[in-house]
């Protein structure tokens, strides 16, 4: 018998046409663990804004100091990081990458949740600083979760920087079989999931290390019809060719280095 899962070519993700660049104002933030932080912003674009998939993401264009004016690049152009880099250094926002975790089109808010990891990125310096008022940019993105309707086995894995998206795909998709394994560096950071998770601790580890071990180490399913894999750089990548030796195919492989290690994720 034909197996759907093998034959059908990998779903294309529609693109969104036109992503909207707007400004939004913070309205709350909430320390959910003790390295996530809940900003919840608000604009009237996040009335009809429709998410493509569960793991939507946004590019975030934060002001570098909270007293200067927002200057945002403009709308519709394709290659925003080209877009931002043309605005002068003094007025220039800092670009970085974050998932819509929950979406309230009836009060145009949206929650984003931010690792705090230090306060040497600009992305945590944010979360950190906003209070209810603080400015900042939304640039529309897309979604990269693609698993075919048919699959029946699929395995998530990623760090803190994915659990948002982790949970929305735990939230709004399912799959006879998920395995997920998502590492932390505090056993504080962890959150009450829509499914089973298996918890790494970091400890002293390097990130990622631990997560790799977990996952070359579990008994996973011998056929696997999606993965999901995202989180620190490195990690991610030997996790991909740890499942392409499982056997995974390609083509039914998302994954996205979410941050680099002792590198600006731009
Ligand atoms: C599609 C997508 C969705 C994402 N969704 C989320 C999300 O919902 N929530 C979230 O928190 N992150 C998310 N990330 C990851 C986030 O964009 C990166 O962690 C980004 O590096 C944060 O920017 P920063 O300004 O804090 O640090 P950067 O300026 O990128 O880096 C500065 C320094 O901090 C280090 N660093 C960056 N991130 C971490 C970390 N997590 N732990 C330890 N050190 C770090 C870097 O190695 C570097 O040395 C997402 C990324 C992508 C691509």
């Amino acid at each position: 018998m034909t197996d759907p899962t093998r034959t059908a070519r990998a779903p294309q993700r529609p693109r969104r046409i036109g992503a909207r660049v707007f400004p939004a104002t913070v309205t709350r933030t909430r320390q959910l663990t003790p390295h996530m932080r809940r900003l919840t912003l608000t604009a009237a674009e996040f009335a009809d804004y429709a998410p493509i998939g569960p793991d939507e993401y946004l590019g975030l264009l934060m002001p570098r100091d909270e007293a200067a004016p927002l200057r945002l690049p403009p709308e519709g152009g394709e290659n925003i990081r080209a877009a931002v880099a043309d605005i002068p250094d003094h007025e220039r926002p800092d670009l970085r990458w974050y998932t819509l975790r929950e979406h309230r089109p009836e009060q145009q808010e949206i929650d984003v949740d931010f690792v705090v990891h230090g306060d040497e990125g600009p992305g945590t310096r944010f979360a950190l600083r906003a209070r209810a008022g603080s400015v900042l940019g939304v640039r529309e993105c897309t979604a990269l979760y693609a698993a075919l309707p048919q699959a029946r086995t699929r395995v998530i894995v990623g760090d803190e920087t994915a659990l948002p998206a982790i949970a929305r795909i735990l939230e709004d998709t399912s799959c006879d079989d998920t395995r997920v394994f998502v590492e932390i560096g505090d056993p504080d950071d962890i959150q009450s999931l829509a499914g089973d998770v298996a918890w790494v601790l970091r400890g002293d580890a390097r990130p990622g290390d631990r997560l790799v071990a977990a996952v070359r180490e579990a008994q996973l399913a011998d056929r696997i019809d999606y993965a999901w894999v995202c989180g620190e750089r490195l990690a991610v990548q030997e996790i991909r060719r740890l499942l392409v030796e499982h056997g995974v195919g390609k083509d039914r492989i998302t994954f996205s280095g979410y941050w680099r290690l002792g590198e600006a994720r731009l």
